[in-house]
């Protein structure tokens, strides 16, 4: 992780930046990366989207929550997701975060809350990920995962595994061996060198070799990544390798590299576009910032600009 990253993600965990950035984050450029405050204003993008030949998967914000009550309001949400996007026919999936779900308050709790989500799924025919987050959290959610696997299949609910983690190609061979969905990320969350690559040239080799590893397991793989160099190293390897094209998608966040999703659909790829949207963006906006610490001077310009 760059010294700059580092710093960003420090900074929004001091109180006077996040109550500053919380009160004027819309105005600051949070929009930039979240698609409104309301299910309705989503599902409106989505659709929008769609016509674009973009598919989505929806992520009602919200993460570390710390009672039992706001934990059954998100999961109300997500499964109101899956009932919005049956009524309207629009082309999307859902993601979930488990910390939203409870799983600080009681693993237990939020495994049944989990549960309900995933079985609203199965019931709307459609699937739902569980977005990886630090890795404290990490064990308890393969854990979660893999029960809920069992009770409703691989077609239903799917996992991510992070290329900075030196574990993850241990994870996506065990994944791999029940056909698991993964989506393959870098990683986003600031961790210590005795368990992540601090090289960002040995995230991104990693990177591609979990891919492959898992593409060559039979196992459909949806590459998460704006990184035009691994696109184009993947693009070449897929079809030197005849990996069946029903067996992978692109996929890169709400706001970030428009241009390219939409020059991989002209080219006949699968992209979907991972769509936030909810009042409790923080955390997320600030990881979006961390990322790419000149996004921060862009949205001060805008700030002054407004
Ligand atoms: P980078 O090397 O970081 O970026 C490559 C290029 O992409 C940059 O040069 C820049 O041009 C562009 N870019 C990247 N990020 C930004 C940005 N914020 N703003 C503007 N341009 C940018 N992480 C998790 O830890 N858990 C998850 O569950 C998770 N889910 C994700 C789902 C999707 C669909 C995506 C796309 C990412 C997800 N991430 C998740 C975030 C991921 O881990 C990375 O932090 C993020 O994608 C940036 O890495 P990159 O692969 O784009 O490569």
């Amino acid at each position: 992780m760059s010294i700059s990253r580092s710093l960003v993600l420090t900074l929004a965990g001091n109180r006077v930046v996040t109550s500053f950035v919380s009160k004027y984050g819309m105005k600051l450029g949070a929009s930039r990366f979240v698609a409104g405050e309301s299910l309705e204003e989503a599902v409106r993008f989505v659709s929008g989207i769609n016509k674009e030949g973009l598919i989505v998967t929806l992520d009602h914000l919200g993460e570390s929550v710390y009672t039992k009550e706001e934990a059954t309001l998100a999961t109300d949400e997500s499964v109101r997701i899956f009932e919005a996007i049956e009524k309207s026919g629009v082309n999307s999936n859902v993601s979930v975060k488990l910390t939203q779900l409870g799983l600080d308050i009681d693993p237990e709790f939020c495994f049944e809350n989990m549960d309900r989500i995933a079985a609203k799924a199965k019931e709307c025919n459609n699937f739902v990920r569980i977005d990886m987050e630090d890795t404290p959290r990490l064990e308890v959610t393969i854990d979660i995962f893999n029960r809920l696997l069992a009770k409703y299949g691989k077609e239903h609910i799917g996992l991510v595994i992070q290329s900075y983690l030196y574990r993850a190609v241990d994870d996506v061979a065990k994944l791999g061996e029940n056909q698991v969905n993964l989506r393959i990320v870098k990683g986003a969350y600031k961790e210590p060198a005795a368990v992540a690559f601090p090289e960002k040239s040995e995230v991104d080799d990693n990177y591609v070799r979990l891919v492959q590893n898992h593409l060559l397991s039979g196992c459909y793989t949806a590459i998460a990544t704006h990184d035009e160099t691994i696109i184009h190293i993947l693009k070449k390897w897929i079809k030197e390798n005849h990996i069946d094209d029903n067996l992978y998608e692109f996929q890169m966040l709400y706001g970030v590299r428009n241009g390219l999703q939409r020059d991989l659909v002209k080219e006949g790829y699968k992209v979907r576009v991972y769509t936030p949207y909810g009042k409790d963006w923080y955390p997320y906006f600030t990881r979006r910032i961390a990322e790419r610490p000149a996004n921060a001077l862009f949205i001060l310009k805008n700030f002054f600009k407004n």
